[in-house]
C-alpha cells in the first residue's frame, strides 16, 4: 500500500472592474480583442501600474486562508514564450508573495464518513492572466481580452491524499471566495481553474516522483484525474517500473490522464524583480480596509447556525451554501424575533421554506439561492408569513399557498390572506357544516371507521379518521382548524 501526496494550484479570477496593471475592462464574453491597450498588449516602453483593488482582494483571500501578509511584497517577471502572452513574460510574484504560510481546515463527508483535514497553504500570489487561444482546424485565433486580467494563485502543500479530499478542498475554497465577493467561482467560464500535483511512495519514504495534471476545469475532474493517477502510479511501482516526472492532462472522453510534456529539468523562468512596479508596503489603513471586508466564512457560519438554532447539519450547510441565502435566513429570523417569536422554534420551518418552497420558485426561473435578493419576497415578508403561521392565523397548507401568491402578486402575505379570506376557520358551526357534507359523501369510509373502532382496530380507525379530516380540510379550501375538525370527526366515529 502506498502513501499519496496531493497538492493543488488554484487560479482564481478576481472580480476587479479593470485589469491588474492597466485600465482595460475586465469581463468575460466581450467581443474578442476589444478590451486591450498598449500596456496589456506588451508594447515597448509602456508602464504598468498596480490595481490596488486587486491587491486588496488578494490580501482578503490571504487573510481568509490564515496567511501572513508580509511587510513588503513585490512583483517579478516570469520569462517564457507563449503566443497568448505578448510581452513574453508574465508579471507575477515569486520571492515575497502577498500571502504566505496559511492553512484551510477541510471539513465534510467522504463516502458516508465525516472527515477533517488540515491543509497548509504555501502561498497566495497576484499575477496577470494570459490571453486565450482558440484552435479551429489549421488556424489558431488569439483573444487578448483576458491578457492582464487579475489572477490570484493559491498554492497548497501536498497535504491531501485522495481525489475526494482535493475535490472537497476546491468546493470549500470556491464557497469562501464567493462569500468574500472576490471571485464568481465559475469553473466552466474559467474563473476558477485547478492544476494538481500528485506523487506516491512507500509509507515513511517521503514524496515520490511528482506528476502534474494541468487544466482541470471541474472539481469532479480533479477527483477523477487524481484517483486515476494514484492507481496508474501504483501499478507502475508494483511492476517494478518508475514513475516519470511529467505534466499530464485529463482526457474526459477516455477517463484517463495522458502525457502532455516531459521536462528533463525544472523550467528556468529567470525570475527577476519587475522594475516598473514599486515594492508594495501594506500600511495600517490598507490592512484595516482588508479586515473590514472580511466576513464570517461559510463553514463556521453553518456550524454556528446548527448549534444556536438546532438546525440539522444538512439544513445549516444548505442554508450557508450561498452567502445571500444565509443573509436572507438570518435577517428573516431577526425580524421574527422582533415580532416576539422564539427564533429557535421557527428556525427549522423558515429554513425549509427557503430550501424547498423559495428555492423551487427560483429554480423555475433558472435562478439559485444566490439570487434570492432579487425576489420581491423580502425577509420581512417571510417573517410576516412565519408570524401568521405561528400564531395560528393560517394553516401550514395555506402558508405555502400564501407564499406563492405573495411572490407572483408582489404583495405582503398578510394582505393576501385578508383579501382571499384565507384565515384559519375556527368557527365550530362552520366546520360542522363541512363535516356534515363529508359524512354524506364519505359514508362508506365513516362506516368502516366505526366498525374498526368497535372492533378495537385503533390503527385502521386512525388512518380512516385522518382521511376524513383531510376531506373536511379540502371541503374548506384548507382553512379549517385541523384540531377542531379532528375533534368533530372523532366524536362522529365514536358516537
Ligand atoms: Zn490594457
Ligand atoms: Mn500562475
Amino acid at each position: 500500500m502506498y502513501q499519496s501526496f496531493i497538492g493543488l494550484e488554484i487560479h482564481i479570477h478576481l472580480l476587479t472592474r479593470t485589469k491588474v496593471f492597466c485600465g482595460c475592462r475586465s469581463a468575460f464574453g466581450d467581443e474578442p480583442n476589444t478590451n486591450v491597450c498598449p500596456v496589456c498588449m506588451g508594447y515597448p516602453g509602456v508602464l504598468p501600474s498596480l490595481n490596488i483593488e486587486a491587491m486588496k482582494m488578494g490580501c482578503l483571500v490571504a487573510r481568509a486562508l490564515n496567511c501572513v501578509i508580509p511587510g513588503t511584497t513585490w512583483f517579478e517577471r516570469k520569462q517564457y514564450f507563449y503566443p497568448d502572452m505578448p510581452k513574453n513574460y508574465q508579471i507575477s510574484q515569486f520571492a515575497s508573495p502577498l500571502g504566505q504560510e496559511g492553512f484551510m481546515d477541510l471539513e465534510g463527508r467522504i463516502g458516508g464518513a465525516d472527515i477533517k483535514k488540515h491543509v497548509r497553504i504555501k502561498e497566495c500570489h497576484l499575477e496577470e492572466d494570459a490571453g486565450k487561444m482558440i484552435h479551429t482546424g489549421a488556424v489558431s485565433l488569439l483573444d487578448y481580452n483576458r491578457a492582464g486580467v487579475s489572477l490570484l494563485e493559491i498554492v497548497t502543500q501536498p497535504d491531501m491524499e485522495t481525489g475526494e479530499e482535493a475535490e472537497l478542498f476546491i468546493q470549500q475554497l470556491r464557497r469562501v471566495v464567493r462569500y468574500l465577493g472576490v471571485c464568481d467561482g465559475n469553473m466552466e467560464e474559467g474563473s476558477l481553474r485547478a492544476d494538481a500535483n500528485v506523487s506516491i511512495n512507500l509509507p515513511g519514504r517521503g514524496l515520490g516522483k511528482k506528476v502534474e495534471i494541468k487544466n482541470l476545469n471541474s472539481s469532479r475532474f480533479v477527483r477523477l484525474a487524481l484517483n486515476h493517477e494514484i492507481q496508474r502510479q501504483g501499478e507502475l511501482l508494483d511492476a517494478g517500473k518508475t514513475v516519470v516526472q511529467e505534466t499530464r492532462l485529463w482526457n474526459e472522453n477516455r477517463d484517463q490522464t495522458e502525457t502532455m510534456r516531459q521536462k528533463e529539468n525544472a523550467q528556468d523562468y529567470r525570475y527577476f524583480p519587475e522594475p516598473d512596479i514599486p515594492v508594495f508596503r501594506p500600511d495600517d489603513d490598507f490592512l484595516r480596509s482588508v479586515d473590514k471586508a472580511l466576513v464570517e466564512l461559510p463553514l463556521p457560519r453553518s456550524r454556528r447556525l446548527e448549534k444556536d438554532l438546532d438546525l440539522s447539519r444538512e439544513q445549516a450547510e444548505l442554508i450557508c451554501e450561498e452567502k445571500e441565502g444565509a443573509d436572507y435566513f438570518e435577517e428573516t429570523l431577526r425580524l421574527t424575533g422582533q415580532q416576539g417569536l422564539d427564533p429557535k422554534a421557527v428556525a427549522g420551518k423558515i429554513a425549509n421554506r427557503i430550501l424547498r418552497d423559495i428555492k423551487h420558485i427560483l429554480n423555475n426561473q433558472g435562478l439559485s439561492l444566490a439570487n434570492i435578493g432579487s425576489l420581491t419576497f423580502s425577509p420581512a415578508r417571510l417573517a410576516s408569513l412565519a408570524g401568521l403561521e405561528e400564531t395560528g392565523d393560517i394553516s401550514a397548507k395555506i402558508a405555502k399557498q400564501t407564499l406563492e401568491a405573495s411572490i407572483t402578486e408582489n404583495q405582503d402575505p398578510a394582505d393576501i390572506v385578508r383579501k382571499r379570506g384565507w384565515q384559519i376557520l375556527s368557527d365550530p358551526v362552520k366546520i360542522a357544516e363541512a363535516v356534515q357534507a363529508v359524512q354524506t359523501v364519505e359514508a362508506r369510509a365513516l362506516a368502516e371507521a366505526r366498525e374498526a373502532a368497535a372492533g378495537g382496530n385503533t390503527r385502521r380507525r386512525g388512518t380512516l379518521a385522518a382521511f376524513l379530516v383531510g376531506k373536511v380540510l379540502e371541503q374548506t379550501g384548507g382553512r379549517a382548524d385541523p384540531r377542531i375538525a379532528g375533534a368533530q370527526i372523532a366524536a362522529l366515529i365514536d358516537s
